[in-house]
């Protein structure tokens, strides 16, 4: 029985709520469905243990984020088996974003917010102190449900917030499972976990004891975020949608780069905000990458992710699921299908790995991110006029430049509008670097040291030291 962990003690609720199976669409089982009431329980619990949790010290506050890590790191194998049950993916893709998970609270559990003495003189003492801001609320989307979690509760924490989680609705499991690890080593109410449907997002982006929203998710639901967190002026990380696009020039062999650019375009079934969406290749080497990463596709095995010989698991959910079609019939009108497109039928949200051909901007495949197994190939001829298509998109998440010359790429490079352009690389995570968003993809940052410091105000102390001697 999954339960919710409310200042420091495991709730049910009245109302429960189906969990689905996205292989075959049945129930898993049901879990809790937080009443507004229960939201509110979590973040009065979570104001009053920010009293203490605030000005615990930094060695307090590293060993209970360590405790999180090893508690997952413990139950490793269990958490991977949930996310693979709520999510169809392989094993190893789970086992993949566990280990992302314990890397993340590892790196913030290591990191120190010292003071910062910019003026020590005769006349004054100037310190520039970074506090913390209050009650977060850490809003998590279906696609890598844990990481994206542990990734907002690592840093929230070492700066001193305390923390109301809540996990989407398709993909409780593995957090509601978490709160039950942690609910003996993290003090009552600095980590709360609610699990409910979108308006339990909605009632804690605008809950007037909330100080900051750290989400990910849609860009639509972020704008609703932004909008909602307004009135009182919350601190936001909104890490939102991409459309990256990758731009392969014409020196590099397509044999020998299309497997990377097959993988980081289908990482997930495609179900990640930054993978290869909008492959521009060079004409001159146009029909050779898109037959490789074709046929990479049509070898690939799609199915449950509790087989073992499976590589790509299905859709995570029904309203994605129909989204992704709507996508592939778009794909199907305005280019050339040369791997997968057609379904397989029966239950779950199956989608073959997609490779669309001569395709072009003023599409939907080409012009907003299917956040599903359908990648477009681009023909391109001008390196100009390709940065130009490449930058010309609402969202500015990552991107990458592949050629034999990785300095020549870094020329390009600085040419995109993005938050990260990767060369010979692509969605290169790591909790050192920071992961910045620009234009509609996002606003702030997270990872690294900067998304550390998004969870804390800025505080000035200024002494006058000749006064009142
Ligand atoms: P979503 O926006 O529908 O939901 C994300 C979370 O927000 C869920 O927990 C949901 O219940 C909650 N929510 C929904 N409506 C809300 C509201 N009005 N107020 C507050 N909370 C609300 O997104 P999704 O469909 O779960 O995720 C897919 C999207 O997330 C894709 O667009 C993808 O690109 C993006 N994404 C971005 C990143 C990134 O780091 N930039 C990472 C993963 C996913």
């Amino acid at each position: 029985m999954y339960r919710m962990l409310v200042d420091g003690a495991l709730i049910d609720s009245e109302a429960r709520r189906p969990v689905i199976n996205p292989v075959d669409e049945t129930v898993i089982t049901q879990v809790p469905d937080a009443s507004a009431e229960i939201v509110d329980r979590a973040v009065d619990a979570a104001a009053k243990a920010f009293v203490a949790w605030g000005s615990a010290s930094w060695s307090e506050r590293r060993e209970v984020v360590l405790a999180i890590a090893s508690a997952i790191e413990a139950h490793k194998d269990e958490l991977a088996r949930l996310l693979v049950k709520e999510t169809g993916r392989p094993m190893a893709v789970a086992q993949f974003e566990v280990g992302l998970a314990t890397q993340y609270l590892t790196f913030y559990a290591a990191q120190k917010l010292e003071a910062e003495v910019l003026v020590d003189d005769a006349s004054r003492r100037v310190e520039l102190h970074r506090r913390p801001l209050g009650v977060v609320a850490a809003i998590v989307p279906w696609n890598a449900p844990l990481y994206l979690a542990a990734n907002k509760i690592g840093p929230a924490l070492i700066a001193g917030n305390t923390i109301v989680v809540k996990p989407a609705p398709t993909t409780p499991l593995s957090t509601l499972r978490l709160g039950e690890l942690i609910s003996g080593v993290v003090p009552k109410g600095v980590v709360n976990i609610v699990a409910g449907g979108n308006e339990v997002g909605a009632h804690l982006a605008s809950h007037p004891g909330i100080a900051k929203v750290a989400f990910t998710g849609s860009t639509q639901t972020g704008r609703a975020i932004m909008a909602a967190a307004a009135p009182t002026l919350k601190r936001l990380t909104l890490e939102l949608g991409g459309n990256d696009p990758a731009i392969v020039l014409p020196d590099v062999d397509p044999k020998a780069v299309a497997p990377a650019l097959f993988a980081l375009s289908f990482f997930n079934s495609g179900q990640v905000c930054a993978v290869i969406k909008r492959l521009y290749v060079h004409a001159s080497i146009y029909d050779a990458m898109c037959e490789e990463i074709a046929a990479l596709a049509r070898a690939a095995t799609v199915g449950d992710g509790m087989d073992p010989s499976v590589q790509f698991g299905p859709v995570q959910n029904r309203a994605q699921y129909e989204k992704v079609l709507r996508f592939l019939e778009d794909a199907r009108a305005n280019g050339r299908i040369i791997a997968g497109g057609r379904l397989r039928g029966g239950p779950g949200y199956f989608i073959p790995l997609t490779v669309v051909r001569d395709v072009a901007e003023g599409t939907l495949i080409v012009d907003d991110e299917p956040f599903g197994p359908i990648l477009p190939i681009i023909r391109y001829s001008d390196i100009d006029d390709v940065i130009e298509r490449a930058n010309r998109s609402p969202y500015g998440l990552g991107a990458s430049v592949w050629s034999s010359d990785p300095d020549k790429a870094a020329q390009i490079a600085r040419r995109l509008e993005c938050g990260t352009v990767w060369i010979n690389q692509h969605c290169a995570l790591d909790p050192l670097v920071p992961f910045p968003a620009h234009k509609q993809s996002g606003v702030g940052v997270e990872s690294g040291r900067e998304g550390l410091l998004a969870y804390t105000a800025l505080q000035v102390i200024n002494v006058n030291k000749a006064a009142g001697q």
